[in-house]
């Protein structure tokens, strides 16, 4: 695809504008989820050497249970960003017979662990574990997913705690091209824990009007109509057509579906909807690698808020 690169190179992590990049065929500016994610794990980087240069290197336990392919190319990934960027990792894979009290035990064991200081859960777990209860049992300090009820209450009061990394990582795409969400009103689709209700609390943060759609919504395209910003978070390919975005609106594609060819790709008609969006998120080279950086950077923030 013929792309060309705006503006300089970024002199701040928060000066991230050159991340957006015009594809001459169309008129949407894309949003390089891959670039971004490069950047910001440098500045990263430099955080890490230094709690590692004190003794207290960061430290991620990642669990696995079974040997579903697509959560074992995410783990696999989690993992190798670890490696990459200076993060102790250490990944714990069971069989999917593991009783929800031997992982409860070891979730324990790494809660007490003083060289971790993130803990994740690979989700979704075999139907004999309650995944709320595990998440619930992982300490609130080493909840780096965001997942845990004291996180979800943290976001929701606009306290202090971990966000979970999707939004996170949406949040900081908009922030990479200045956007401001004052009095925008951004329509989120999708209202699950983990993407669409965070999401919607982080933009209500920002001031934007919010509105959250999800399988019950009626005329989702009358509402998408007329929003300045669209997040796409269900799983289904198409959801978001060019019919239903408003000229010069950002769109954000959260969704990982595979197409007719096995090829991954989003919620949004890519082709159709970058016509008339302002800026566009791809996928894959979106979304993705962003969710990743931020696991990076809560991982990152519990060593430092031990310290
Ligand atoms: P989820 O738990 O299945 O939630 C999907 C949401 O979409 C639900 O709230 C559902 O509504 C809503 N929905 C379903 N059909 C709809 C329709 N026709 N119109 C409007 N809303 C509809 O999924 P999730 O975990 O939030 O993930 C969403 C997508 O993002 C998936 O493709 C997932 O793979 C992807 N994802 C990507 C990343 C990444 O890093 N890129 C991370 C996480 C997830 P109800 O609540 O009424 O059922």
């Amino acid at each position: 695809m013929k792309t060309q690169q705006l503006g300089a190179h970024p002199a701040t992590a928060s000066d991230l504008l050159p991340f957006a990049t015009r594809d001459l065929t169309m008129t949407s500016q894309l949003i390089n989820g891959v670039e971004l994610s490069k950047t910001l794990r440098q500045t990263l980087q430099a955080r890490i050497q230094s709690l590692t240069e004190r003794g207290q290197t960061p430290g991620l336990a990642v669990i696995l249970l079974g040997d579903h392919p697509a959560s074992q190319v995410y783990v696999r990934n989690k993992v190798a960003a670890c490696e990459q960027v200076g993060i102790h990792s250490l990944l714990e894979k069971y069989p999917d017979t593991l009783s929800e009290t031997e992982l409860l035990l070891n979730i324990k064991a790494l809660n007490e662990d003083p060289k971790i200081h993130g803990i994740l859960v690979q989700l979704p777990l075999p139907a004999h574990i309650d995944a709320q209860r595990v998440i619930e049992a992982i300490s609130p300090s080493k909840d780096v997913d965001g997942f845990h009820i004291s996180s979800a209450g943290a976001l929701m009061t606009g306290t202090k705690g971990f966000w979970p990394c999707t939004p996170y990582g949406c949040m900081k795409m908009l922030e990479s091209i200045h956007y401001d969400l004052k009095g925008k009103h951004a329509v989120v689709i999708g209202r699950s824990n983990i993407v669409g209700k965070p999401m919607a609390m982080m933009l209500l943060q920002k001031n934007a009007t919010v509105t959250i759609c999800h399988s019950h919504t009626k005329n989702l395209a009358d509402l998408t109509r007329q929003a300045d910003l669209i997040v796409a978070a269900v799983g289904i390919r198409n959801v978001l057509t060019k019919d239903m975005v408003k000229p010069g609106a950002v769109v954000l594609d959260v969704g990982m579906n595979r197409d007719e060819l096995g090829k991954l790709c989003g919620d949004v008609d890519f082709a159709g909807v970058s016509e008339v969006s302002s800026y566009i998120t791809p996928v894959p080279g979106g979304v993705g690698p962003m969710t990743i950086t931020m696991l990076l950077h809560n991982t990152v923030l519990a060593a430092e808020q031990l310290n």
